[in-house]
């Protein structure tokens, strides 16, 4: 058990440290801002106080295999007694070698070569910086434009922010200082619609008109993430596909929300049997325990690059032996195959535990798809009210704008499932009527 967290502690936290996306130093109140964690297990998180609470977001993304998982822990345990860094540069070493291996087989055919990236940021910095210099190295430097579609979310650097949705990521502030790209609407094809001309015409005359300048196009395949949590058409993937091939421009998707079987397939691009040239992968891929990401490109791209020149990127924590220790363990509870029992009930699970949102005024829509559970409100939700409302119910779940949302741990249990959608129900129906 970890020491408690003291009142003092707590003011010292508010005034100095940031957490993501907030205010520093401005916290008055910080008992209902910001809860102490002082251990987890399974689903749970412990607080400070005492109360356990079921974790509705396996700490975004992350978590799947739950808290202090013992296969784990002896993994890391025993990395740490063999040597826990080692630089990347002219190194190398087993644990690498082995999570490289495992990416490989595990990913869609054309996937042939690994980078390590230390966060999924990174790692789609690295899918940009990889499109650019493969056309450089094709001697056709003028295409260096990203395309991607609206509603996306890559990451926070500034490479990423360049792609992410326009608003939400605030270009606005940033003019002059995040690169300019192409963006085209969201696809606004429900999972399981057809996709029309309507929905990809505006697609079509982006690459009509500026294909010879497209690099490459991003996307988060059939799940959009952080960007509003919207579910589309696998079919608008493969049109995408169509394009980039007619157009000669490289196909790079973020799998870093949805990989590892959080939409019910080991990868989302599995839903539209289509396959990228890139690929980004991180969050699920330690199970949640240390920081690390990855880039997979094929074989024509590596090579493409590599007969040029090197690819210019090489972080100092790069391939850190620790976090690839956690990400074969992680890897191998995956492939042990629980999971996929796991993810139909846990999708029956949420779409009848959520079910009775439809019938609030304050909410417009909920979906689920795989162990992603939405509900989307008419309005933001006020967080200061909300969040203490649902820690009071024994959950935790974090939202955002107008969604309440959670993608719970894959161990979670069929009665967690109900205490867990019985909690948001309950909270949002008490704030309807108030
Ligand atoms: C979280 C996320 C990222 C960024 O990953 P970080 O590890 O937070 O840098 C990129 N793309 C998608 C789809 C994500 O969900």
């Amino acid at each position: 058990m970890s020491p408690l967290i003291t009142t003092e502690d707590l003011a010292f936290d508010a005034e100095h440290i940031w957490h993501p996306y907030s205010r520093a130093g401005l916290l008055t109140d910080h008992s209902t801002a910001i809860f102490p964690v002082v251990g987890a297990q399974g689903v749970y998180l412990h607080l400070n106080d005492g109360r356990r609470l079921i974790d509705g977001m396996s700490s975004w993304w992350c978590m799947v295999h739950g808290y202090n998982h013992p296969q784990m822990n002896a993994a890391l345990q025993q990395q740490v007694e063999q040597f826990s860094h080692v630089m990347f540069g002219g190194l190398t070493h087993k644990p690498a070698i082995e999570l490289a291996r495992k990416l490989l087989a595990m990913a869609p055919e054309p996937m042939h070569s690994v980078f390590f990236a230390d966060s999924g940021s990174v790692a789609v910095e690295v899918a940009i910086k990889m499109a650019m210099q493969f056309w450089i190295a094709r001697d056709r430097p003028e295409k260096n434009k990203m395309l991607t579609v609206k509603g996306g979310y890559y990451g926070d650097t500034t490479g990423c922010m360049s792609v992410c949705d326009p608003e939400g990521g605030m270009h606005h502030w940033f003019t002059g200082i995040v690169p300019e790209h192409f963006f085209v609407s969201r696809p606004d094809c429900r999972f399981h619609e057809d996709v029309t001309e309507q929905h990809t015409s505006q697609l079509h005359q982006m690459f009509e008109q500026h294909g010879q300048r497209l690099a490459g196009v991003i996307i988060e395949p059939v799940v959009q993430g952080a960007g509003g949590m919207h579910f589309y058409s696998p079919q608008f993937l493969a049109r995408l596909r169509q394009q980039c091939d007619e157009h000669d421009v490289l196909l790079i998707h973020d799998e870093i929300a949805t990989g590892f079987g959080r939409t019910g397939k080991l990868f989302a691009c599995e839903h539209a049997d289509v396959v990228p040239d890139i690929m980004c992968v991180g969050k699920a891929l330690t199970g949640g325990y240390l920081t690390l990401a990855a880039t997979l490109c094929s074989q024509q791209v590596s090579r493409t690059i590599s007969d040029h020149s090197p690819f210019m990127h090489g972080p100092t924590f790069m391939a850190n032996p620790l976090a690839c220790a956690a990400g074969n363990a992680s890897l191998e509870i995956l492939a042990g195959g629980g999971w996929q029992q796991q993810l139909p009930m846990i999708e029956s699970a949420l779409r009848e535990g959520l079910a009775p949102c439809t019938r609030l005024d304050t909410v417009a829509d909920v979906r689920v798809l795989g162990a992603i559970g939405v509900v989307e409100m008419r309005r933001p939700v006020d967080m200061a009210q909300i969040q203490p409302l649902l820690v009071k119910a024994g959950v935790w779940v974090r939202p955002f704008g107008k969604l309440v949302y959670v993608m719970p741990p894959y161990i979670i249990s069929r009665e967690e499932l109900v205490t867990l959608c019985h909690a948001i129900c309950s909270v949002l129906h008490g704030l309807e009527s108030c």
